[in-house]
């Protein structure tokens, strides 16, 4: 089997986050096991449909090269698909479909290396981590990360394969997301004053979220190689309110940080909530106005591995002579891996484009996957040395 027609299977498994992924998982272990693999699951404890996927080939109890693959993709509701999105359709040198480049092209060449792998006399074994809601907030890696970090050795290298045109990914910012309640009075607006106004709260933490943005792109620490090179602080949804005259006793206000690894979420919320203690102070009205309920939603750390370290240059080494670096606008499960193996570098590298994820007419150009299968060839060689 090769990795398109392997890519061709899993673009037909619709697993979208948080529907089922046990489908595509079985067809993995299948596939695995004919190989003579062993694999074993990490379900989500709440409903085993979704699931992790672990295995391993070659020697035991030595560190080995991981690659790691989210299983799920986004949906594809209201988008204007001109092929069906769960059917991989070739076209000039492409291959269309919901997950081609986000990241089932890599899972992909990963189980066939996986494959190729097992018939070789490894010296360092090769693993495999598939996670199952990665798109809602790396959500399903954490249940495998708990049963691996104990048990396996800190791995040599891991390679996160989301898209990134092979280049080598050696960054992305972390984030943090919270949903803060603003608690005010239910009143009649004809009375407005006499009530603590939720809405206006809101308004507050919105201006002083605004505030420490401005610091941080003025004086905050800097990244260069994102497409912001500094921490951004982003406010997404706002509900508040029930009518026009009623002062609204509740408003609820969905908000995010995304950080250079230099920076501290927890010290940007700080200087967000003292910015707005200091505006609810010095109101004439309602000094005394209850501060919102801050809850953490989701968060990930960021990751940030030195360009010039040795994984750099072995991935490099696996790699076409001159292949850039690059950091990545988007999140990924490596700085959770990172967290779980502090010494374990981690890099980001796979077929595709994140221009076209999460788009109609997601695709992968079918050189890509031939050069992730190169690059695969050429590191089961590494394994073997
Ligand atoms: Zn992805």
């Amino acid at each position: 089997m090769s990795s398109t027609s392997l890519l061709e299977t899993l673009i037909a498994f619709p697993s979208v986050s948080l529907k089922p992924n046990i489908g595509l998982i079985h067809k993995v272990q299948e596939i695995l096991t004919e190989a003579g693999i062993e694999s074993t699951l990490a379900p989500d404890p709440q409903d085993a449909s979704r699931t992790n996927l672990f295995a391993t080939v070659g020697p035991q109890g030595v560190p080995g090269v991981l690659l790691s693959g989210h299983t799920d993709v986004v949906p594809v509701d209201g988008q204007p698909w001109t092929s069906p999105p769960f059917e991989a359709t070739h076209k000039d040198g492409r291959i269309y479909g919901r997950g081609a480049a986000d990241m089932k092209g890599f899972v992909a060449c990963a189980v066939i290396a996986m494959v190729a792998a097992a018939r070789r006399p490894l010296r360092r074994p090769l693993q495999l981590a598939l996670s199952f809601d990665e798109e809602i907030g790396c959500v399903g890696v954490r249940h495998l990360l708990r049963r691996l970090e104990n048990d396996l050795p800190a791995p040599y290298l891991c390679i996160v394969g989301e898209p990134t045109l092979m280049r080598i990914g050696t960054g992305h910012k972390g984030k943090s997301a919270y949903r803060a309640v603003c608690c005010g009075q239910a009143g009649h607006s004809g009375l407005a004053p006499r009530f603590i106004n939720a809405v206006h709260m809101a308004s507050d933490l919105v201006a002083s979220v605004r505030e420490v943005q401005r610091e941080l792109s003025e004086t905050g620490p800097r990244e260069e190689g994102y497409g912001v090179p500094y921490s951004t602080v982003h406010v997404g949804v706002i509900h508040g309110g029930r009518a026009l005259n009623i002062v609204p006793s509740e408003c609820e206000v969905s908000f995010e940080i995304r950080h250079v690894s230099q920076d501290q979420p927890e010290e940007i919320l700080a200087r967000v909530l003292q910015r707005l203690a200091d505006r609810v102070a010095a109101d004439a009205v309602h000094p005394e106005a209850p501060l919102p309920d801050i809850q953490l939603t989701n968060s990930y750390p960021s990751l940030s591995t030195p360009e010039d370290s040795p994984a750099v240059g072995l991935l490099g080494s696996l790699l076409p002579p001159g292949t850039r670096c690059t950091k990545v606008d988007f999140g990924s499960e490596g700085g959770l891996f990172k967290r779980s193996w502090r010494e374990t570098p981690v890099l980001i590298c796979g077929p595709g484009s994140i221009e076209v994820a999460h788009k109609a007419d997601e695709y992968v150009e079918l050189s890509q996957i031939e050069a992730c299968d190169r690059m695969m060839a050429a590191l089961v060689d590494f394994l073997c040395q």
